[in-house]
């Protein structure tokens, strides 16, 4: 099924049933990520771990990945679920990687009461490095 422009809950929702396929058996961390492209069609990512630690990547970055290689660069907004439901925020190099295709996009989380939460990604990484000059 093909979902575009969804809400952030449904969004969420995405993001938490991507993270059942999250491959984690060092963390047990399950991390699901909605990406939605300027065209509105949505990616998902979810975490996948190795046994050399350092080869791992987060959902975030596989969903920003997967989207490039369709020829997506420009992203409204991606959302983060643990497989719960429950939220978590993107790690510093998600952050970096997300900014190097806007500064704009929407970061859609849940807080420790369940609550859905949003932040410019600006807002989570200020003063943040890019060659762009944007
Ligand atoms: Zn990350």
């Amino acid at each position: 099924m093909q979902v575009t422009d969804p809400s952030d809950e449904e969004l969420l929702n995405l993001a938490a049933n991507a993270a059942k396929n999250s491959y984690s058996p060092y963390s047990g961390i399950r991390v699901g990520a909605a990406l939605v492209g300027e065209n509105g069609e949505v990616i998902l990512g979810t975490n996948v771990e190795n046994s050399s630690y350092g080869l791992s990547i987060c959902a975030e970055r596989v969903a920003v990945f997967t989207a490039v290689t369709k020829g997506i660069r420009k992203f409204k907004k991606i959302a983060i679920s643990l497989s719960d439901g429950s939220g978590i925020m993107p790690c510093g190099a998600c952050r970096q990687v997300l900014r190097e295709f806007g500064r704009d996009i929407l970061v859609i989380t849940r807080d420790k009461t369940g609550k859905t939460t949003t932040f410019y990604l600006d807002d989570l990484l200020p003063h943040s490095f890019t060659l762009k000059g944007e």
